[in-house]
This record gives C-alpha cells, sequence and structure tokens, in this order.
C-alpha cells in the first residue's frame, strides 16, 4: 500500500490542522497525542512522506534518519524524560495496531508504565 496523503498526520504537517507543537526543524516535528495514555505523551513524525518505521528505514537518507534521531534525543531532553526514563512506540500495520499511516514514534513517560504488553 502506497502513501495516504489525506492522513491526519500529513494534515497537520501541511498546517491544514493544528496540532500542540513541542518542537521542530527541518526532519521532524514533536507535539502532544491528543489522547495522552500516560502523563507525557508525545509524538514525533518525519517532515517527509513515509508510512511506517520500515518504509522509512528502508527509503529515507542517511541524512533523514540521524535528522529523525537527533529529534527525538531533542524531544526527550525538552520534557525531560530522560532522567526517569521512557518508552518509545512504533506500531506498525495492521498487527502493530497503526491507526495514523505516516510514520511516528510515541514517546510515553512521566510515571513507571507497567508491563510492556497485556499477555493475550
Ligand atoms: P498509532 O496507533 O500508533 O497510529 O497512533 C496514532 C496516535 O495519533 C494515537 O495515539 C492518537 O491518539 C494520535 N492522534 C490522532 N489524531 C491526532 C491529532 N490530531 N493530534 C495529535 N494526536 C493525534
Amino acid at each position: 500500500m502506497s502513501y495516504d496523503p489525506n492522513n491526519i498526520f500529513a494534515k497537520i504537517l501541511r498546517g491544514e490542522i493544528p496540532c500542540k507543537k513541542i518542537s521542530e526543524d527541518e526532519f521532524y516535528l514533536a507535539f502532544h497525542d491528543i489522547q495522552p495514555r500516560a502523563p507525557i505523551h508525545a509524538l514525533v513524525i518525519p517532515k517527509s512522506a513515509y508510512k511506517d518505521v520500515y518504509d522509512f528505514n528502508q527509503n529515507a537518507k542517511n541524512e533523514e534518519i540521524i535528522g529523525f534521531c537527533k529529534g527525538i534525543n531533542q524531544v526527550t531532553q525538552l520534557l525531560n524524560l530522560n532522567q526517569d526514563g521512557f518508552r518509545l512506540i512504533s506500531n506498525s500495520g495492521v498487527y502493530g495496531g497503526q491507526e495514523v499511516p505516516h510514520y511516528h514514534v510515541h514517546l510515553l513517560g512521566g510515571k513507571k508504565l507497567g508491563p510492556m504488553l497485556f499477555s493475550s
């Protein structure tokens, strides 16, 4: 399946809908999740169009990958996540439960988050 330019994060990147911005540079945009699952719940997305982590790691230029990873660290610093720790999640595809088909990572923190997954 190809990238859908009408997904909600693409609209945020184009300024068509608002977000609670944390920070950005040429490679990434970070904003607060609209439905936080932890006291701190940020989303970091690349500025270019990639549908998931596999697409990004496979097709992005090295400078985009480095810029995005550095962006994640900038956000962890801005939100003071590094001192007590945090969780980074990227959902992909149907089994991963991905809702928005623009690559993003969730940064969750602000309390002990408990087990990574509920047992099935
Ligand atoms: P995922 O299931 O990994 O695709 O996660 C998508 C995330 O995007 C969910 O945690 C949603 O709460 C969040 N989300 C959806 N729409 C918005 C929005 N307009 N602004 C901020 N977060 C959003």
